[in-house]
């Protein structure tokens, strides 16, 4: 039964969990928006979740008290500003903007249609309109899960005025922004010329003080069109900071066809994720919060010591549990993790970082570790390697660096972490070490400069000569990395390692050290 709103209350079985609101179309129903960029798998597993509960939850009051409850409600509108994805507004719309989630894990699978989307804009097809739509005052909040690239930063955290979008968008003079900032600070001034308060810009991507992050891009920008501009956002305007967790693969045609099969919903584009999912929020927004603390979410004061763990612990270990996981022929995250010299190296990658962790309120790291590691094995969700692998030069800096330092400071160990470095400079060669086979699916903004980077670092190491790391390291994490003797030491002899013996006996060797 194809997906759209008539279907959902007429013929989509009842095995499939639905909204239990009504939704008609016109999206009258919504008090407040949220407007969303990058709309992808993520968000539709994860805020766009937790604002249909608390749709439902308005309803189910509703019916319990027989009049309106104080519960308000809040919409989503997705935004597009990429040109691909024109995908996702042409099967959204098609689709009445409803989506399946499937999650998956080892208490079973749900199947759950998702109506909290209620629009969506592609903003290449008319800038103007998505900026009108922004500085409306019943949007309150834009949010953003648009990967790491999407904060156009450079190295060191500022706006990149070399980037093309964010060169394109200052040049144009915001008329057509391309970039999420630009557009974001467009609105912004739409806002302010017309005396329309500020929203909330609420970042939900895997980056350490996510919130603190896109201000200072946002200000940046918006002082680049005048000093009265950035004055004017930074006293009106909030950026929390997030922490937001569950594990999302990307949706293949496998699971188009699964939900078609085992719940005859035909959804062009569903969502498969775990079954697990957390959201810690700061609570700091200028324009009012859709009450996500009724349905799961945590709304605190201070968000870094759950954000700290997250992405050291989590995202920090899928991207060193990537590299090495695929120069040993593995392609998908579970199968890795059923080999105990990976499972054991991801449990001595916690080890090492634990150290730099700052204590969370109710948590014991051990046993969060552990739930790590059964979330990593999840054989159900067929999460791949490459997703994992994908945008290292963004990633890893952002959940290694300040931990690299902080230990090679105190003098701890930094072998494991050492080791998922080698792995991925040697990953990044693009051809499997003991076979030569190409390796598939290697995305990165930087690969080329990656790649370039780390032949360089493995030249002439076959014939006895020293790896030469350096340049790959200083690129990625800056020079303070390279001034760490140490750890670059480590590097290079573990690269020797994996040209001379293999990077499954590298592994072996580094596990018997640590161990
Ligand atoms: P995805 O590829 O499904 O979606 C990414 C979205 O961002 C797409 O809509 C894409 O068009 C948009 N985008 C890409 N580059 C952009 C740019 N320069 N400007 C504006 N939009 C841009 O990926 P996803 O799985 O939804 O993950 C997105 C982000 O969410 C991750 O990078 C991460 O920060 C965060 N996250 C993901 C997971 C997960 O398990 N997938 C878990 C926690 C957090």
């Amino acid at each position: 039964v194809a997906l759209n709103q008539a279907n959902l209350e007429k013929v989509i079985p009842a095995t499939v969990v639905k909204p239990q609101y009504a939704r008609p179309g016109d999206g009258r129903f919504i008090d407040h928006y949220m407007c969303h960029m990058g709309v992808g798998g993520f968000h539709r597993s994860h805020q766009a979740v937790y604002t249909d509960d608390l749709l439902n939850l308005a309803a189910s009051l509703e019916a319990k008290n027989g009049s309106p409850s104080d519960v308000k409600k809040w919409g989503i509108v997705g935004i597009g500003l990429m040109p691909w994805d024109s995908k996702m507004y042409n099967i959204l719309k098609a689709q009445d903007h409803l989506y399946t989630l499937l999650s998956r894990g080892h208490t079973g699978s749900e199947a759950r249609v998702v109506g909290s989307i209620v629009d969506f804009m592609f903003a290449p097809e008319n800038h103007q309109a998505v900026i009108d739509k922004l500085a409306h005052v019943d949007t309150r909040i834009v949010s953003l899960t648009m990967t790491e690239k999407g904060y156009c930063q450079d190295v060191n955290g500022d706006l990149d005025r070399a980037n093309a979008l964010v060169k394109s968008d200052l040049d144009g003079d915001l008329a057509k922004p391309s970039s999420a900032i630009g557009m974001i600070v467009a609105a912004l001034r739409k806002r302010k010329q017309e005396g329309t308060p500020s929203f909330t810009v609420l970042s939900c991507d895997n980056l350490p003080e996510n919130g603190d992050k896109i201000k200072h891009v946002v200000l940046q920008m918006a002082g680049y069109v005048s000093a009265e501009l950035r004055e004017w956002v930074e006293s009106n305007t909030t950026f929390p900071n997030t922490m937001v967790d569950r594990i999302t693969p990307m949706t293949e045609v496998e699971h188009i066809e699964l939900v078609a099969r085992d719940y005859m919903v035909k959804d062009s584009w569903p969502v498969i994720a775990e079954d697990f999912s957390q959201w810690v929020v700061e609570d700091n927004f200028c324009n009012g919060m859709p009450e996500w603390d009724k349905v799961g979410a945590l709304v605190v004061k201070d968000v870094k010591p759950y954000e700290f763990m997250k992405l050291r612990l989590l995202n920090g270990g899928h991207s060193c549990l990537s590299y090495i996981s695929v120069l040993c022929g593995y392609n998908y995250v579970d199968d890795a993790m059923a080999n105990p010299l990976i499972s054991g190296f991801i449990f001595q990658f916690f080890n090492e970082m634990s150290p730099t962790l700052l204590p969370v309120p109710g948590v014991d790291t051990l046993t969060y570790q552990k739930k790590l590691v059964e979330r990593f094995g999840n054989p159900y969700i067929k999460d791949k390697l490459t997703r994992l692998a994908k945008d290292g030069s963004k990633k890893m800096a952002n959940t290694l660096k300040e931990a690299v330092i902080e230990l090679s400071e105190k003098g701890l160990s930094t072998k494991v972490i050492a080791l998922a470095n080698a792995a991925w400079i040697r990953y990044m060669v693009g051809r499997m070490p003991e076979t030569g086979e190409a390796i598939l699916g290697i995305k990165d903004p930087a690969a080329d400069e990656l790649r370039d980077l780390a032949v360089e670092a493995l030249d002439g190491v076959d014939y006895g000569e020293e790896p030469k790391p350096e340049r790959y390291i200083e690129f990625v994490f800056g020079a303070e990395i390279v001034e760490l003797k140490g750890f670059v030491g480590e590097i290079k002899d573990l690269l020797r390692s994996i040209v001379t013996h293999g990077a499954l006996t590298t592994l072996e060797d580094v596990m018997a050290e640590v161990a």
